[in-house]
């Protein structure tokens, strides 16, 4: 098949062309060389909010704003330097502030002297599938009952700090917890009061935990924090304040029952106690073990 001379038959078809491109649900555009509008959809007004004679007689400043403006304008400079296919994901900024995500797709064709004259393009919107994509992530990585990371996102957390911190030649601490007769809890108050107990400890250990903490349910009634750059005696004094937060409270049930619980913590370091995050945790469920041996309501150390 002969080669289209595209502007000519942009510039003879018009009509035609924008039959075919009105029927396409995505917006479309034509654009010369030097960055003004020839033509686009109707997908493309009803997204923009500008007619099609609007966006011919507009400058690009007045069309998205100065700054929205300049950024198109070295896109389109970029392809027509390297003519042929562009794709690329850009943040777009409405004149009333709205920002979106939009990917474009962009081709340059060329006139009968083989030249290139302009631009063809269409936008698809990926505002709401990447913001629906970060609260699946979100979820993905929340335990649902008590709002802290779930295990998987914890272990994933952890295994870049030790990473982290093998490469910098630096220790981190891990303390496992572990609510102390929490069957017993359970089978007396009923599952709701066990649900109550683990959201409260939850949320009372957040609160004496920094930002950098990565802090995580491991299990049922299990918890595990992870503390980078952080030594074994320096862990132990957090942990202790921990252990006497939760000791000195009582919860109050919804049905008027004050709980009183207590919690069993080991704690391991990194590089002494283990290499690898199964080494470590082992060596943390054993100190835990250790504590529950000795009465619970303790912290014992790998
Ligand atoms: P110990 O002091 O030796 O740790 O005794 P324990 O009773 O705490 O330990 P055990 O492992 O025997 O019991 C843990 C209980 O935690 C058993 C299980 O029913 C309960 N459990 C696990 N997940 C949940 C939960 O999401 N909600 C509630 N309410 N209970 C849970
Ligand atoms: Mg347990
Ligand atoms: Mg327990």
């Amino acid at each position: 098949m002969d080669e289209i001379d595209l502007s000519q038959f942009i510039d003879k078809n018009h009509k035609s062309l924008l039959m075919v491109l009105d029927l396409i649900p995505i917006p479309a555009f034509i654009k010369d060389t030097q960055g003004n509008y020839l033509s686009c959809n109707t997908s493309f007004e009803n997204v923009s909010g500008f007619t099609r004679q609007q966006l011919l007689e507009m400058s690009a400043d007045e069309l998205w704003g100065k700054s929205q403006a300049e950024i198109f304008l070295a896109k389109d400079k970029e392809l027509f330097d390297n003519p042929g296919l562009q794709i690329y994901e850009s943040k777009f900024t409405n004149l009333e502030g709205v920002e979106y995500i939009l990917q474009f797709h962009k081709t340059t064709f060329t006139n009968s002297e083989k030249e290139v004259s302009g631009l063809l393009g269409v936008i698809f919107d990926l505002t709401k599938i990447k913001q629906l994509e970060q609260s699946l992530f979100k979820l993905s990585q929340i335990d649902e009952l008590t709002q802290i990371l779930n295990r998987r996102a914890g272990l994933d957390q952890m295994e870049k700090v030790l990473k982290d911190s093998a490469r910098k030649n630096k220790v981190f601490s891990i303390v496992l917890i572990d609510i102390d007769h929490f069957k017993k809890l359970n089978d007396t108050y009923g599952h709701s009061a066990g649900d109550l107990v683990l959201k409260t400890v939850a949320e009372d250990l957040t609160t004496l935990l920094r930002e950098t903490d990565i802090f995580f349910r491991y299990g049922g009634e299990e918890f595990v924090i992870c503390m980078p750059e952080t030594s074994l005696s320096k862990m132990k004094g957090i942990t202790e304040r921990l252990l006497t937060k939760i000791d000195s409270k009582n919860i109050l049930t919804p049905n008027g029952d004050s709980l009183h619980i207590t919690l069993s913590m080991g704690l391991a370091v990194f590089p002494k106690h283990g290499n690898n995050l199964e080494q470590l945790i082992e060596a943390s469920d054993q100190a835990m073990y250790v504590a529950k041996n000795s009465g619970r309501n303790c912290i014992r150390v790998a």
